[in-house]
């Protein structure tokens, strides 16, 4: 059976259970917290009590596993997310990878167009950042992750962004953990990231294209659901893009036509952020919270006449077949050997 890393060790795979597939248990901006502490209120005690209340609640309501999707580039920081997870009985998969937003490039100044000082362009340095925190730990611990993950926003494939898709479907196809992506729907970038990681030889149901419920467009969602892909509802509640009703309607559709085995259901959101001021969050998406599916799209889907079975899908046998996919998690390396003297 396959083992599936978390932050409190590695799981079998059956032990899942219903999963939300993104979510973040805080995204913050290192640099600004390192310059100026306390920047938006982000106190790391109060939010880790604040964080362990909301994971205890979403436990307590019925989810026993969630992907972390914060990635370096979000702010990550294993410690926090470790600390939040005690005593909360949630099982948490955390990634790597790298988050670039819309108008960033990769942070790598000094290899841009012509690569001045990186005469390597197979990137393997990046791929080997990636693989280390797969198979020996992140930032020092012995926690890994489970997941790699690359982003494709609006304005599309830049130089940078290319080089990362092509290092997150290498450090794939060394590790054999699954990728799972950020992309706009709206421009239909879910298309890029498939022919990318294709032409690196990724084999694409082992492909998460993520945030895929903000467009109506089953076409295009149906395009890349054929090629194999898994898709994210991953952004259920958040309104931003595209109506709530019309996302509804949308994986209404998509269950019609037989889909219900590649969706998988998540919120993208977060507990902390220094991103946003939480009360003015609440108050223009309130319905974007963690009750929201449970509470809301699933009474809606199954109004709409989706099944229980294809929501048993979406919510359990798919996550558990998207991990189950993987060859065995390597075993944590062995404690390193003290160097023999000569
Ligand atoms: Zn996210």
């Amino acid at each position: 059976m396959t083992r599936i890393p978390t932050v409190t060790g590695d799981i079998d795979v059956e032990q899942l259970g219903t999963t939300l597939m993104h979510e973040h248990v805080f995204v913050r901006t290192p640099e600004l917290q390192e310059a100026f502490p306390g920047f938006m209120g982000f106190d790391e005690e109060v939010a880790i009590t604040g964080a362990r209340e909301k994971l205890t609640a979403l436990k307590a309501s019925g989810i026993d596993t969630i992907v972390d999707m914060t990635a370096p580039g979000l702010g990550r920081n294993i410690d926090l997310i470790a600390r939040a997870q005690e005593g909360t009985g949630l099982q948490i998969i955390v990634v790597t990878g790298y988050y670039t937003y819309t108008d960033l490039p990769f942070p790598m100044k000094y290899n841009g167009p012509g690569k001045l000082f990186n005469n390597d362009p197979s990137d393997s340095f990046l791929v080997d950042l990636f693989v280390r925190d797969i198979e020996e730990g992140i930032e020092g611990t012995d926690i890994r992750a489970g997941v790699v993950k690359c982003c494709t926003d609006e304005p599309g494939l830049t130089e940078d962004i290319e080089r990362l898709i092509r290092a997150v479907g290498r450090t794939h196809l060394r590790t054999d953990v699954p990728i799972m992506t950020h992309s706009h729907a709206g421009s239909k970038r879910g298309l890029d990231q498939q022919r990318i990681l294709r032409e690196e030889g990724v084999d694409l149901s082992r492909v998460l294209i993520g945030h895929s419920n903000e467009t109506g467009d089953v076409e295009y969602l149906t395009e890349l659901l054929d090629a194999g892909s898994y898709l994210g509802f991953d952004r259920c509640g958040l309104k931003i893009a595209f109506p709530l009703e019309d996302q509804t309607e949308a994986l209404t559709e998509l269950c019609r036509r037989g889909y219900a085995g590649q969706i998988v259901l998540s919120h993208d959101r977060h507990c902390t952020s220094d991103w946003f001021a939480e009360e003015g969050v609440v108050a223009a998406l309130p319905e974007w919270n963690y009750q929201y599916i449970q509470g809301s799209l699933l009474p809606a889907l199954r109004e709409n006449g989706v099944t229980d079975d294809q929501i048993e899908q979406m919510m359990v046998t798919n996550p558990r077949r998207f991990f189950a996919a993987r060859k065995d998690a390597p075993a944590p390396p062995p404690a390193r050997a003290t160097e023999t003297p000569a």
